[in-house]
């Protein structure tokens, strides 16, 4: 019953983009899709991998550790979504390649240090805005943006490489006008020309209900879990 389940949401999902790129004139290969894959399990995961997702969002460690030795052998880009602890950033370093969702100078130096024991550079982190205004949801401010990127040059070994941000629960015109503002935060940071962040930063943020809106602003990852999969059963 599980056949082309996966695949017939995945080619949906790409006419919209294809739409929305249209609408904006921007190319389609600009944007990649993240599977996000917490409460998603291994089988469905295989589904989407043979569809040719093999980037996996996850925001718990340990589903993580268990899901992902199903994994091994498998060419897959392993993004972390969820708030991170400080303590749990070993791990987090050892099982993903990607970061989306850094807000704090402490998440920075545990991750400088850490890096620092095994002697990784480059390592690509995101720093996640929020512009909801709502004080409950994980980010930066607004006014807070600039000054914190100032001050990520102690960070030699992280590599920071976009922004991320969670569109809001409102009207169309609302999650719009996030994503719009997310869009001229990185032009904001791009022309500071900080040495120690990449030339052009990416954008995360779209997630099954808005990502049309967010292409059409701007967007190069989409965050996907609901459209792609189905319900989450937790
Ligand atoms: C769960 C989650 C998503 C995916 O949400 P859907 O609505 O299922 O597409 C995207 N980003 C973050 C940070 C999440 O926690």
């Amino acid at each position: 019953m599980m056949n082309k389940y996966i695949q017939k949401r995945l080619e949906m999902i790409q006419e919209n983009i294809i739409r929305s790129c249209q609408k904006s004139g921007r190319k389609s290969e600009e944007i990649k899709i993240i599977a996000v894959t917490k409460g998603i399990n291994v089988e469905k995961m295989q589904e989407a991998l043979s569809c040719g997702l093999n980037r996996f969002g996850e925001n718990r460690i340990q589903e993580t550790e268990q899901k992902r030795t199903s994994f091994q052998e498998e060419p897959i880009e392993w993004h972390f979504i969820g708030q991170l602890q400080r303590n749990k950033i070993p791990k987090v370093v050892e099982y993903f390649q990607y970061i989306h969702s850094l807000d704090r100078i402490n998440q920075f130096q545990a991750l400088e240090k850490r890096l620092e024991l095994s002697k990784e550079d480059c390592y690509p982190v995101m720093v996640q805005v929020n512009l909801t205004g709502k004080e409950t949801q994980a980010g930066l401010e607004k006014q807070d943006v600039i000054p914190f990127f100032e001050s990520l040059h102690l960070y030699r070994r992280i590599r920071v490489s976009g922004l991320m941000t969670i569109g809001p629960q409102g009207s169309l015109d609302e999650i719009r006008r996030v994503f719009r503002e997310l869009y001229q935060i990185k032009e904001e940071v791009e022309s500071k020309k900080y040495s120690w962040i990449t030339p052009t930063l990416a954008l995360s943020m779209g997630m099954s209900d808005d990502y049309p809106i967010a292409v059409e602003e701007g967007a190069t990852y989409l965050r996907l879990g609901r459209c792609l999969f189905g319900e989450r059963s937790n």
